[in-house]
């Protein structure tokens, strides 16, 4: 599992097949599909660059189960049913 910290990264990542992990501030931590509408390059943006990783981070995994046994993590409801 990486993290992602670029921008460049983010869309090298989101073409590939696997899986995104995002925190957030909250401490939710959700396990995506890589084409799932909410793995949003302006979120990152705004996350990861704007706000210098202060409200969460991104990382990926071309790794099914790595993902899964993440922390409490849990599945994205809107793209569980990839997953
Ligand atoms: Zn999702």
């Amino acid at each position: 599992m990486i993290e992602i910290t670029e921008i460049e990264d983010f869309k090298k990542y989101k073409a590939m097949e696997g899986y995104f992990i995002i925190t957030d501030m909250t401490g939710r931590r959700l396990l995506h599909w890589h084409r799932c509408a909410d793995v949003d390059i302006s979120h990152f943006r705004l996350k990861v660059k704007k706000n210098e990783n202060s409200t969460g981070h991104y990382y990926f995994t071309d790794d099914l189960l790595e993902g899964l046994e993440y922390p409490k993590i849990k599945k994205c409801d809107n793209c569980r049913r990839f997953i």
